[in-house]
């Protein structure tokens, strides 16, 4: 198949990464197959441009499809299934990076893969992040860490800055707030910061969920014995996704949970900075 016969005639540009979008890839098993081993092709939610929050300067953004996560809380479940990204070919997202090269320099901005996680396309996300830093442009992939150890040590120097998603530190609850076991994700912190590479962590701050002190003190003291740790991200919880899941007809347990408030979010950083990390 030729890969322009792949292209979605829908735009690969969103708004925003809330957009639902579902079913867009009508690509053989084999194709998929094929497109994972060589990268020749990945499936993408979309690009989005301006963010300011996923990385430092501004940054285009490309949202893989696929995760293997079911986070109780994650507010982009469309993203889950491979194959409601659209399929792109590589030289065509290489393309929509360029595209914006002069201005992600002039604004100190750079390009961030994220997801979905796109770790369950690493050999695309490799060959993605090679050629944007063959054009000198900042690279980062936010990650739930899962599957790091897809990625060689070589392949990591392509990656200036990883956002690393710790969603608890509990084993049980890990699991039930994710479906996956802990160990992978806290493995590839030891491997980044073994490896010296730039780290900011990620922690979703969710009431009755991930707030408990219990939680959070663990993953502090973690983050901070690992010494690679550039800055905290503490992302409240919000129900801005809340319609996707009701759309997909998933069965959504987090309907009545309130953002946090204010103090909750003072506290959970304030534990992070006791440990003498930078918490925002
Ligand atoms: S890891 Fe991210 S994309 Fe995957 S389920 Fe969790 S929040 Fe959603």
């Amino acid at each position: 198949m030729l890969a322009e016969q792949l292209i979605s005639k829908d735009p690969l540009e969103s708004k925003s990464p809330f957009e639902l979008r579902v079913h867009q890839s009508q690509v053989s098993e084999s194709a998929v197959k094929r497109a994972l081993e060589t990268g020749d092709l990945g499936f993408l939610h979309s690009f989005t441009t301006g963010s300011t929050v996923d990385g430092p300067g501004v940054r285009v953004v490309a949202w893989t499809a696929g995760c293997q996560f079911r986070c109780l809380y994650c507010h982009n479940p469309d993203t889950w299934n491979m194959m409601n990204g659209m399929p792109v070919p590589l030289d065509q997202a290489i393309g929509e990076i360029s595209r914006y090269r002069h201005g992600l320099k002039i604004m100190a901005g750079g390009f961030t893969l994220s997801g979905g996680e796109p770790l369950m396309q690493d050999r695309f996300a490799v060959r993605l992040f090679t050629a944007a830093k063959a054009m000198g442009i900042h690279t980062a992939l936010d990650t739930n860490g899962y599957l790091g150890e897809r990625l060689s040590d070589k392949e990591l120097e392509e990656i200036d800055l990883v956002l690393l998603d710790i969603k608890s530190w509990d084993p049980e609850r890990h699991r039930q707030l994710t479906g996956k076991e802990i160990g992978p994700t806290l493995d590839f912190a030891r491997r980044l910061a073994q490896r010296q590479r730039r780290v900011w962590l990620r922690f979703v701050l969710v009431p009755g969920f991930t707030d408990d002190v219990e939680t959070v003190g663990p993953i502090a003291r973690f983050a901070a014995e690992l010494g690679n740790i550039e800055r905290v991200d503490v992302l409240p919880f919000h129900q801005m996704g809340r319609f996707k899941w009701k759309e997909l007809g998933l069965d959504y347990k987090l309907e009545h949970v309130e953002p946090p408030v204010r103090e909750l979010i003072d506290r959970t950083c304030a534990q992070f900075r006791n440990e003498g990390l930078k918490a925002f």
